[in-house]
C-alpha cells in the first residue's frame, strides 16, 4: 500500500509541503476541531502560557501534521517534530525535551507506537515539565531530576484506542479528525490548483474531490497526477470534468475514489469468504498487507461509506460493497 508509508510517502512530502495551509483560517474543514483550537490558542496566548497538550486522532492524511504546525505558528513558538517509532531510548526523548524553548510545540506522530518505557518518561514531562532520568547502572545508578521549559505536546495517532489510558488522560485537548466532505475537498483542490498555477475548471476540481476518499492528502496527490496527465495529453487546455475523469480512470481510481488495493480487499471478502465474516488477520495474510495498514488506511473509509461492516465476528461485505464490485449479494448477506 503505497498510500502512506515508506519511500512513496517521502517522495511526495516535498510536493505536499507546498500545498499545506499555513494558518488556521486557511485550514478547510474540521470545523469543530478548528473552533476549539482557535479558542484555546487565543487563551494561551493571552495568558502567556504554553497551550495545553493536544491529541489529534484520525486516519492518515486528514491534516494532523498540518494542524500541529499551524498551532505552533499561531502561538508564535518553535516547532519540533518526531515520531513514536523513531524514539528508541529514553535518552533520545530527553535530548529533544531539554532542547525545547519555553512554550514550544513538540509534535510526536504515531504516538501509539511509543515504547512503554519511554511513555513513562513522558508522563512527568507532560504533567510537571520534569524529567526523571536514571543515570548509570547497578548499585551506582542514581536518579536525577531535570526541569524542562513548559511546552506543548501535540501528538497524532491513527487510533486513539491503542493509547494507554494514563497517556490519553494527559491530553487536555483531544480532537478527532473526520473525513472531509466533497465540498470541502473541492475547495482544497481548487486552492491547490491555484497554487500550482494549473487551469482546472470547477467541475474538474469537483471530480477530483469526489474521488479523493475524503482525504486531503489523496486529493493533493490526484491533483498532481491529473496535472501531469493533462500536461502530456491536453497541453494548454483547461482541465474539465472529462479530462479529470480520464486521468483518474487511468490511475485506476474508480467512481467512488477507491483504488486497486481497496478493490482487492473488497473482492477478497466477496470471492473467498462469501462476503464474510472474516477476521482481519486472515485478510492481512491473504493480501500480504500489515494488519495496521488494513485497519488504519484501508478500512476506515470503506466502513464509513458502508461498503464494509465491522462485526464482532469479523468483516462483512455490505450490500453497497457487493454492488460496487458488480456482484449480487447472496441472500443471507442482504437480510
Ligand atoms: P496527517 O498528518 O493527518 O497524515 P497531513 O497533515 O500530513 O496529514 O496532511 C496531508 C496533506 O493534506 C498535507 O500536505 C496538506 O497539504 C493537506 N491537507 C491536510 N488537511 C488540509 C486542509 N484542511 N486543507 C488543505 N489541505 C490540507
Amino acid at each position: 500500500a503505497g498510500r502512506t508509508i515508506g519511500a512513496a510517502r517521502q517522495a511526495e512530502d516535498a510536493a505536499e509541503a507546498s500545498l499545506r495551509p499555513q494558518v488556521l483560517d486557511e485550514f478547510v474543514g474540521q470545523k469543530a476541531s478548528r473552533e476549539n483550537l482557535d479558542i484555546f490558542i487565543r487563551a494561551a496566548r493571552g495568558r502567556g502560557d504554553a497551550l495545553d497538550h493536544v491529541l489529534l486522532h484520525g486516519p492518515p492524511g486528514l491534516g494532523k501534521t498540518t494542524l500541529a504546525q499551524i498551532v505552533a505558528r499561531e502561538l508564535g513558538v518553535g516547532f519540533r517534530a518526531t515520531s513514536g517509532p523513531v524514539i528508541q531510548r529514553a535518552g533520545d526523548l530527553a535530548a529533544i525535551l531539554t532542547n525545547l524553548q519555553p512554550r514550544d510545540v513538540l509534535f510526536i506522530d504515531e504516538i501509539h507506537r511509543l515504547q512503554p518505557a519511554i511513555e513513562e518518561v513522558l508522563y512527568p514531562a507532560m504533567e510537571d515539565f520534569q524529567l526523571d532520568l536514571i543515570i548509570g547502572e547497578g548499585p551506582a545508578a542514581r536518579s536525577v531530576r531535570i526541569d524542562l521549559s513548559p511546552f506543548t505536546l501535540v501528538a497524532a495517532t491513527t487510533r486513539s484506542g491503542l493509547l494507554t489510558t494514563p497517556l490519553r488522560d494527559r491530553f487536555g485537548i483531544p480532537l478527532r479528525l473526520v473525513f472531509y466532505t466533497a465540498e470541502e475537498l473541492r475547495l482544497i483542490v481548487a486552492r491547490g490548483a491555484e497554487k500550482l498555477r494549473f487551469a482546472l475548471s470547477s467541475e474538474g476540481a469537483e471530480e477530483i474531490a469526489r474521488r479523493s476518499r475524503g482525504t486531503p492528502r489523496i486529493a493533493g496527490r490526484l491533483l498532481r497526477r491529473v496535472r501531469d496527465f493533462a500536461a502530456v495529453t491536453a497541453a494548454g487546455q483547461v482541465v474539465d470534468r472529462a479530462l479529470a475523469d480520464a486521468a483518474l480512470t487511468r490511475l485506476e481510481v474508480d467512481a467512488l475514489g477507491l483504488d486497486a488495493m481497496d478493490r482487492r480487499y473488497l473482492r477478497r471478502i466477496a470471492e473467498h469468504h462469501h462476503g464474510g465474516p472474516v477476521g482481519v488477520e486472515t485478510l492481512a495474510a491473504a493480501l500480504a498487507e500489515a494488519r495496521d495498514t488494513i485497519e488504519d488506511v484501508i478500512e476506515p473509509y470503506l466502513i464509513q461509506e458502508g461498503l464494509v461492516l465491522r462485526t464482532s465476528r469479523g468483516r462483512v461485505l455490505g450490500e453497497l460493497g457487493w454492488r460496487h464490485l458488480g456482484l449480487v449479494p447472496p441472500r443471507s448477506a442482504s437480510q
